[in-house]
């Protein structure tokens, strides 16, 4: 039977979008893989009523909830493509065949490459952060290290400075310019040139940064602002406009999260600059009116 909507991705921006159509009576289609970006972390902060709860926890209250709406169907699989127009899409879905709909929401989100040094993977979400808004408070002050990554560095050690006292790992990055390095020292971040060749434990659970000079330095976090990639290739291939950020390409979108193209919708991490759970969740609500009113005001109704 065709839905009124596929949405792919069950995670906060995709469910955010499912609770709108479900309550509108609508069929919606929920095609997750279950890899939410922040499945990494133990807990979530900074989110309505719920600070302290797991992502993982706080979307499967989503999916038990919706699932009790007689219109919603969830599929657990990875959407490999997507083809047609406005009220008449097709979704190929990995084991299960090809799922038709009239609307289509990408809510994908965006997975976050590390730069490739040994010891960092396995600590991302844990004490490798991305974010001092949703981590930085549990730290608890004292040393925290801001790997350089990319031009934006510097500016993300000032900012991290009011959770801890920062060095800023210049990983043979170029240094900054005399303005910026004016701030840093306003903002008592100490900075340390030279590449970094390995994450290590060091002493009272802290990380050990060692350097390829064969210095080391314990902190009790370090952040590092991942490259960021948008995840398959199903908005290119439908030809939806992207746009560059300084975080990397995302999905452009207009205020009701429609794409370039009519009947595709984007909402989550994919289609913003800076998100978080409650950010996405709301530019899902955005989608699934947005998807709902289109709906409304077409022939099929
Ligand atoms: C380590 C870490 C910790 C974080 N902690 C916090 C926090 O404490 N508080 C906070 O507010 N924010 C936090 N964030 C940010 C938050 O996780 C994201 O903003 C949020 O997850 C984005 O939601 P989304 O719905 O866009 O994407 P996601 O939550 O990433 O969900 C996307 C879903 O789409 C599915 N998917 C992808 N491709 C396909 C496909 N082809 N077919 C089917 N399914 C697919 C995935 O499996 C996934 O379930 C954290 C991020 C990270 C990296």
């Amino acid at each position: 039977m065709q839905q009124d909507a596929v949405i792919i991705g069950g995670g906060f921006a995709g469910l955010s979008a499912a609770y709108i159509l479900a309550r509108a009576r609508r069929h919606v289609t929920i095609i997750d893989s279950g890899t939410p970006r922040n499945r990494f972390a133990a807990h979530s902060h900074g989110v309505l009523a719920l600070d302290g709860k797991s992502g993982l926890e706080i979307l499967a209250d989503a999916r038990a909830q919706l699932t009790a709406y007689p219109t919603v169907t969830f599929v657990e699989g990875e959407a490999h493509a997507a083809e047609g127009t406005i009220d008449d899409f097709h979704i190929g879905v990995t084991g299960h065949g090809s799922i038709a709909a009239r609307r289509l929401l990408l809510a994908s989100g965006i997975e976050d490459r590390l730069p490739d040094i040994p010891g960092l993977a396995e600590r991302w979400g844990k004490t490798v952060l991305h974010c001092p808004y949703c981590h930085g408070y549990e730290i608890g002050g004292g040393p925290i290290g801001v790997l350089a990554t990319h031009p934006m560095s510097a500016h993300q050690a000032t900012v991290v400075a009011d959770w801890g006292d920062v060095t800023l790992f210049t990983n043979a990055m170029p240094e900054p310019d005399e303005a910026t390095l004016a701030l840093l020292e306003r903002r008592n971040v100490s900075l340390q040139p030279g590449a970094v060749s390995m994450i290590e434990t060091g002493t009272c659970d802290r990380l050990r940064v060692r350097l390829e000079n064969g210095r080391t330095f314990d902190v009790k976090a370090l952040f590092v602002a991942a490259d960021l990639h948008l995840r398959g290739t199903i908005a290119q291939s439908l030809g939806c406009e992207l746009q560059d950020t300084p975080a990397g390409k995302i999905l452009t979108t207009d205020a009701i999260k429609a794409t370039s193209i009519p009947g595709v919708y984007a909402a989550g991490d994919n289609a913003r600059a800076f998100g978080n759970i409650t950010l996405v969740s709301a530019d899902g609500v955005m989608a699934g009116l947005g998807m709902h009113q289109s709906l409304m005001f077409t022939a099929h109704s």
